[in-house]
């Protein structure tokens, strides 16, 4: 059975309506006329675009001044900043002009304005006008500039807050210091949403897109105040009285005028603006509800009852969007997403902590929501919330059943790797290389899936920061066995006495959790106190190479690189033996799990790193001497880049190359199963988003222990097709790129995901 979908999305766009989509269907196959044809379908074809435009006046309150019908409000924002350009060109040019926008503006207004100043060749500067923290226009600023504008663009309500200005304020200060200059307000988000009376103000320009409010994609309109010049963008049959050629979009224009019908009569369609406050407020305490912890990222005093923007500590936008989705709930992670870093630009110029920008999720509806709607959509949050607890990603008072967890899982903060190992047999955990931001999100997952933390470890210390496994350790002293709290300056238990032999013979010290081993050797080389951890799932005496199964190398080992020897700490030559050292102690399959994954690659081995090719390659390859090691990796080294963002650079990497990985449509991975193939289905989601939506025969493999996985299948990686799924294409993409480097063949993933099954 397939699930509802509750669509919270509005401020991206909205669904046609039953009655507006009649009235396109009605005028694409009955009232298609050309209205400048002089016949009768024509002429009924240009009523009712005069009837619409006559509306649209109505809906904004601007008795005089032009509508003119547009694609869009992008297409308006041109034609209203190449009009204001127009006009300066005519005018005596400012000392240092500038073009002036509201720093949280929508993208479509600064770069209109950057792409027409340079085409005109005018030499303004496109300036950000400052915002307060909770998306005001900084009123002072725009006195101090507004003399040398030569446009100003503001908007009425900011897409990703929902922000909208005072607007009286406004003007005041604009037309007080510039009374000519151009002034645009892109309405586009206000539409439905606050009261518009256009002809009551000076504002010039204001663009206005159907699709955000029900009406269909590829209409909009342009108000222009009376007298105010307007340059044609596109110029031909002269429709639209010679200022926008182009025959008319005539369905479109026939859903505005069911849309203003609607939006101007009383008959209940639309929500009022007190039952969208009562909204709001249902809303706000569902979440709050659900996420004690959560921050609004918006004054609600300032913004429209319609757009919710929260964060919340602990989660990114992406993993709440994923968690949202799975229960066919969809929100807008209200942020430009960018490959690497999701933040908004739009709360960083609110000067918002960077957590909030970087988790910002956008939750928007418009006036048609009902109360039933929002009843259901309530419930559903709080059904999708509870399954996070299942994962102990949240704390809850709920009795839920919770997901085990065993064996090694992967959290990562930007490229920063941190591992937690549970011994499938006891409640005994140990956590490898501890991430700050992380910390919060093991303490719990600790504490409620009730483990015994034995140790919490570096691999290296840092030359930086202190390690973040101090206040880990202080924050669960009440479940670290008492014997193990004095530690070392890497988190090494003190009273260990247990101690393993390696499969060169050398003795090293050693932790037993159940039957798994962790032992700890001298790994110098990146740092001079770097160590390996090397983990067996079994605890015997003497571990051979094979026996290990993960071994936790920090910076040392890359996945496709190695770690940097150019701190002050570091010692090229000692990583030259390292890495001999390693490839004694290690299978070529064992798994070595970094403290960075700069490229979505996981993990890596010996032996995908031979397949590459690459410095270490070389190395264990034996055809490289110390000398020529450390000329190599000096070399590497000086590639690198210090930072990536606010993170350090700890080892020059490259992105990986892969080769294409097969793509299997919905549709074939039926045919396969009709033809009675053998494959494994992987589903590779995280455990809540699988609870919230599984599928029919796939095993959950989330992503975060995809390593686990690949270590429990080291021996049996290349018998039956492995197909793996997860919500769009873009985690399989990753996992089986990852799977393909540590030496699995026969692998596909779906492209498009669940998305598209
Ligand atoms: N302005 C704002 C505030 C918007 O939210 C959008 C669309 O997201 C636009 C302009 C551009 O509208 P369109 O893509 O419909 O032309």
């Amino acid at each position: 059975m397939s699930q509802q979908e509750f669509y919270l999305d509005s401020n991206a766009t909205t669904v046609v309506l039953p009655p507006i989509a009649d009235a396109v269907m009605k005028a694409l196959t009955q009232e298609f006329g050309n209205p400048s044809s002089s016949h009768v379908t024509g002429i009924r074809a240009k009523a009712r675009m005069e009837r619409t435009r006559a509306l649209a006046r109505q809906v904004m309150g601007a008795h005089s001044g032009q509508v003119i019908f547009t694609s869009g409000a992008t297409e308006g924002i041109q034609t209203a900043v190449i009009s204001a350009l127009q006009t300066a060109k005519t005018r005596p040019m400012p000392e240092a002009p500038l073009l002036l926008y509201g720093a949280t503006e929508h993208k479509a207004v600064p770069e209109t304005l950057k792409h027409w100043a340079r085409l005109f060749d005018i030499p303004a500067e496109v300036r950000a006008i400052p915002v307060d923290g909770r998306g005001r226009l900084d009123l002072d600023f725009i006195a101090g500039h507004i003399d040398r504008a030569l446009m100003i663009c503001t908007m009425a309500a900011n897409n990703e807050t929902g922000c909208f200005q005072d607007m009286a304020a406004l003007e005041r200060v604009i037309r007080s210091g510039n009374p000519q200059v151009p002034w645009m307000v892109d309405c586009v988000q206000a539409l439905g949403k606050l009261p518009l009376a256009l002809a009551e103000t000076s504002i010039d320009y204001a663009p206005f897109s159907g699709h955000k409010l029900y009406a269909p994609k590829g209409i909009g309109w342009l108000y222009v105040r009376e007298g105010v010049p307007l340059t044609p963008v596109i110029a031909g049959g002269g429709q639209e009285s010679g200022l926008r050629s182009g025959t008319e979009n005539g369905a479109g224009i026939a859903a505005l005028e069911v849309l203003f019908g609607m939006m101007l009569s009383q008959d209940g369609a639309f929500a009022d603006h007190a039952t969208l406050l009562g909204y709001r407020a249902q809303l706000v305490n569902t979440l709050r509800g659900v996420f004690p912890e959560l921050v609004f990222n918006q004054d609600h005093d300032c913004s429209v009852p319609t757009t919710l923007n929260f964060s919340v500590p602990g989660f990114s936008s992406k993993e709440l969007m994923d968690l949202f989705d799975a229960a066919g709930i969809r929100v807008s992670s209200g942020s430009a997403c960018s490959s690497k870093v999701t933040r908004s630009f739009v709360l960083d110029a609110m000067g918002l902590p960077a957590w909030q920008s970087e988790s910002a999720i956008r939750l928007s509806f418009g006036p048609a929501m009902t109360q039933a709607e929002l009843d259901a959509v309530c419930e559903r949050i709080d059904s999708a919330v509870a399954a996070l607890a299942t994962s102990c990603l949240l704390e809850s008072d709920r009795d839920a059943e919770k997901h085990g967890l065993k064996g090694l899982i992967q959290f990562k903060a930007g490229s920063s790797c941190c591992w937690l190992y549970v011994d499938p047999d006891s409640n005994h955990c140990v956590v490898v290389d501890p991430v700050d931001s992380l910390n919060q999100r093991l303490e719990r997952l600790i504490r409620c899936q009730d483990l015994v933390p034995l140790a919490i470890l570096d691999t290296h210390g840092h030359a930086d920061h202190e390690s973040s496994g101090v206040a880990l350790r202080e924050a669960l002293f009440d479940r670290i066995p008492a014997e193990l709290m004095a530690v070392d300056a890497l988190g090494w238990p003190n009273s260990c006495g247990t101690r393993r032999t390696l499969a060169d013979g050398q003795v090293m010290p050693a932790l037993t959790l159940g039957n798994s081993v962790l032992v700890r050797a001298p790994l110098p080389g990146h740092t001079d106190d770097s160590v390996a951890l090397l983990l067996s799932r079994n605890a015997c005496d003497t571990l051979l190479a094979e026996d290990i199964d993960f071994a936790f190398c920090g910076d040392t080992v890359l996945a496709g690189t190695l770690g940097r020897t150019n701190f002050s700490n570091s010692q090229p030559l000692s990583m030259y033996h390292s890495l001999n050292q390693l490839s004694v102690w290690l299978h070529p399959d064992s798994l070595i799990c970094p403290s960075h994954d700069y490229h979505h690659q996981f993990a890596t081995s010996l032996a995908a790193e031979l397949r590459e090719g690459g410095l270490l390659a070389e190395v264990l390859s034996g055809g490289m001497g110390e000398h020529a090691f450390m000329l190599a990796k000096a070399e590497l080294d000086s590639g690198l880049c210090d930072q990536a963002g606010s993170e350090l650079m700890c080892g020059a990497t490259v992105a990986q190359s892969g080769g294409a990985i097969p793509e299997l449509r919905a549709a074939e991975l039926q045919q396969w199963r009709r033809e009675g193939r053998r494959l494994s289905l992987l589903d590779i989601r995280e455990p809540h988003e699988f609870a919230l939506s599984p599928t029919s025969d796939a095993d959950n493999v989330p992503l975060s222990r995809l390593v686990d996985f690949i270590g429990q299948q080291r021996y049996r990686l290349d018998s039956d097709p492995m197909v793996l799924v997860c919500r769009s294409g873009s985690r399989s993409l990753l996992a089986s790129q990852s799977l393909r480097r540590l030496g699995v063949t026969n692998i596909h993933h779906i492209a498009g995901g669940h998305a598209l099954s």
